[in-house]
């Protein structure tokens, strides 16, 4: 039996900094798996990448949302999140992030889906300093928790698109996560700092509508100490030397939710690997890495070859991973759009075998809760749903530790409870991974392999670039394979005893 062979490709420095100085992750993957021996090489090339040429991303989705200006985006498991009453379709963000804080203003353009009198942001902490719309001093701005309403000097019409930009500036707080032990936010470390923001740590670094049904492309521009790098999401358009500092700016061309958005800065060299296709890879790794990193990353090329396979063509145009430090009592992963954060912890001994499914998982929530968002928080159990079955079936068939897999079956004789109706605090509940595979697997398992996996590429393709319901899987369920099939994911999702697996079809 042998191993996989990996696409290791040459990696390649592309900025560095000038020194060189489940269960048991977030997403819990588990199990093991080994990782490739492929040599990988290095250069010490610095370039920098060319400019998009494509056409940006064009499809706005429709929406029907009428509803009034409000706080909140009306979602029951969090009604703090999000606001209603526009739609915000771009964030241009500059931040300047030498010295202590952020120093940044945020450009939002919006379109109003009803009067705008007045409409809400969400923001937590922070000085706003000023608020235009439209270029014209906002009548009137306030702050109660974490909103921030605006008042603009005159009301925008339905219909009428505005840009609202917002002076800010101050140090990022960590806010408690309702779900798990770590902080959401902004994080500041000695020599970096990274974004972890699922669900609501988004608004803790910029003003947003912080609510997955409103996605918007992204700038950003970030200035960072002379010497440091900032990676972003998506691609690098410009980087440019200023007289104390250097300025990065990344572009986000594909619908993004705001608890995706991140960027790491600080010690950190940005490494290519070799493309896929037309998705170019780079990881940010922190200055010093070694080359057991290198070659645990070398899988990324493959996984998107398997996964660009099963699911569609990847969502957007990069990807790679970020390694941070945070050292929690579990290692930490996190997908955030194009550039899955990792904590460095997880390429530790006897962590390292973890590494590779990890990877996948982060993969494949490009697809899964990235590219096709919840619409609600409590349809989570879709992104860890898929992002978990896509990791067991890789390394079930793929990874190079296959041989010592166990395989999902072991989960389907323990009792996790429903995936809908759950308090916050359940949010990344074990149950939304494994029983939320498992309700995949039992499809599959009834549907056939093919079927299933052209199911998932009609679900990316559906909703790609939007936000979609539990509701909208059982519909494309029953539209494909009959209301049995609808019939036997919604007990999946719903009965208090779970349903038992049926058997593999020969
Ligand atoms: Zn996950």
């Amino acid at each position: 039996m042998g191993r996989t062979r990996l696409v290791a490709g040459a990696l390649a420095l592309l900025v560095g900094a000038c020194t060189t100085s489940t269960e048991q992750a977030r997403d819990r993957p588990t199990s093991t798996a080994s990782t490739s021996t492929e040599p990988t090489t290095t250069s010490t090339t610095a370039r920098t990448r060319t400019p998009p040429t494509t056409t940006p991303w064009a499809t706005t989705p429709a929406t029907t949302d009428t509803r009034p200006a409000s706080d909140s985006a009306g979602d029951p498991l969090f009604p703090g999140l999000g606001n209603s009453g526009y739609d915000v379709e771009h964030y241009e963000l500059h931040l300047d992030t030498r010295g202590s804080g952020l120093t940044a203003t945020a450009t939002l353009t919006l379109t109003a889906l009803a009067p705008l009198e007045r409409f809400n942001l969400d923001l937590v902490g922070l000085t706003v300093d000023a608020i235009t719309v439209d270029g014209n001093a906002a009548a009137d701005f306030s702050r109660s928790g974490r909103e921030l309403v605006v008042q603009p000097a005159t009301t925008i019409a339905v219909g009428a698109t505005a840009r609202v930009t917002i002076a800010y500036h101050g140090e990022p707080e960590l806010i408690d996560d309702p779900s798990g032990p770590v902080g959401l936010g902004w994080y500041e470390r000695s020599e970096q700092s990274f974004v972890l923001a699922e669900p609501l740590g988004g608004a803790t670094w910029f003003p947003a509508n912080d609510h997955p049904q409103d996605k918007a492309t992204f700038d950003l521009r970030i200035i960072v100490e002379p010497g440091d790098v900032a990676v972003g999401p998506g691609i690098l358009a410009a980087r440019s030397e200023l007289p104390d500092g250097t300025a990065y700016l990344w572009q986000m061309r594909q619908p993004m939710a705001t608890y995706l958005a991140s960027v790491v800065t600080g010690r950190f060299d940005l490494v290519e690997q070799a493309p896929v296709g037309a998705t170019q890879i780079r990881h940010a790794l922190p200055s010093g890495y070694d080359a057991d990193t290198i070659e645990q990353l070398a899988v990324t090329a493959d996984l998107l070859t398997i996964f660009t396979d099963w699911f569609g063509p990847y969502p957007f145009d990069s990807y790679g991973v970020a390694i941070v430090d945070i050292r929690a009592s579990q290692a930490l992963a996190l997908e955030n759009q194009t550039l899955s954060v990792l904590s460095v912890d997880l390429f530790d001994a006897p962590l390292a075998d973890f590494a590779a499914r990890v990877q996948a998982h982060e993969l494949a929530h490009q697809w899964f809760g990235n590219h096709v968002s919840p619409r609600r928080w409590d349809d989570i159990w879709l992104n860890e749903g898929f992002a978990t079955w896509a990791e067991y079936h890789w390394a079930e068939n793929h990874s190079p530790g296959r041989e010592q897999e166990q395989g999902i079956d072991r989960y389907q004789n323990l009792d996790y409870g429903p995936l809908k109706g759950f308090p916050p605090e359940d949010l990344f509940d074990t149950r939304m991974y494994r029983r939320g595979a498992l309700t995949l697997e039992a499809l599959r398992r009834t549907i056939g392999h093919e079927p299933f996996l052209a199911l998932c590429r009609a679900w990316v393709e559906r909703f790609g670039g939007t936000s979609a319901t539990t509701q909208d899987f059982f519909d494309l369920v029953a539209e494909r394979h009959g209301s049995s099939a609808q019939d036997l994911v919604r007990s999946w999702v719903f009965d208090e005893v779970m349903p038992q697996l049926p058997p593999e079809q020969s």
